[in-house]
């Protein structure tokens, strides 16, 4: 939808990994992820402009990199799959993040549907995200400073919602934004956790237990 992306400066590393990022793409394939839309977007996002310099060389790796704060910035394949699964059978208008985190999951959402809200609960790294979305031009990104587990009221009800940090059990607040049809994705568990589907029909809630993952905890309240 937005290809500002493609006009923002690729030389560096962007350019000379071009190889490196079509082994990821040819990885995420075998893997099975196969929405050519979202294929296409983690081709193109600078993946590499998330992460701290020491690690920007790794960043065409599929693995889950530190971004500080005791965070990390997810693998692109656990990237690619969630998207996949958040947009389902179609393109999507509304879509609250939970964890902005580095602002990579942010960038790949904010060009494949109208309008992303993202929530982080560490302002430092809120900052940061900011700052890369708007280098990269990403103008249809809504941030807010909050603790995600309690959504993002104001702003919903929402057609997709995706965590990027797991809570032990969904909080009641992400399912009640959750617009009629609409899919929230989202790691659940402590110690062991999985993906989860949950889709608002008519009825209720119906779920759908994906893969085992492994994130971050979602965590109360805020930092500064
Ligand atoms: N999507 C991110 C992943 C970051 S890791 C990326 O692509 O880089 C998960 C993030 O969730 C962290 O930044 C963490 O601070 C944030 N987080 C944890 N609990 C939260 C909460 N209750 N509300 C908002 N953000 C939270």
């Amino acid at each position: 939808m937005v290809t500002a992306v493609n006009r923002v400066d690729l030389n560096g590393i962007g350019m000379t990994s071009q190889r490196t990022r079509e082994r990821l793409i040819q990885r995420l394939v075998d893997q099975g992820v196969s929405n050519t839309a979202v294929l296409d977007v983690i081709r193109t996002t600078p993946r590499h402009l998330f992460l701290d310099e020491a690690m920007a060389h790794r960043a065409y790796e599929d693995v889950a990199l530190p971004i500080g704060f005791n965070q990390t910035l997810s693998q692109p394949y656990i990237v690619a799959r969630m998207t996949e699964l958040l947009l389902g059978a179609g393109p999507l208008r509304r879509v609250l993040e939970i964890g902005t985190g580095s602002g990579y999951q942010t960038a790949v959402l904010a060009q494949l549907v109208e309008e992303v809200y993202s929530v982080e609960r560490i302002k430092a790294l809120q900052q940061k995200a900011r700052q890369r979305l708007r280098q990269l031009k990403l103008r249809n990104v809504h941030m807010n400073h909050a603790d995600g587990g309690m959504g993002w009221a104001e702003r919903g009800p929402f057609d997709g919602i995706m965590a990027t940090a797991a809570p032990e059990r969904i909080p009641e607040d992400l399912l009640q934004q959750l617009a009629p049809g609409g899919r929230l994705v989202i790691p659940v568990g402590g110690q062991s956790q999985h993906l989860q589907v949950v889709t608002r029909t008519h009825e209720g809630f119906e779920t759908e237990i994906v893969e085992a993952v492994n994130f971050v905890p979602l965590r109360p309240g805020t930092v500064r």
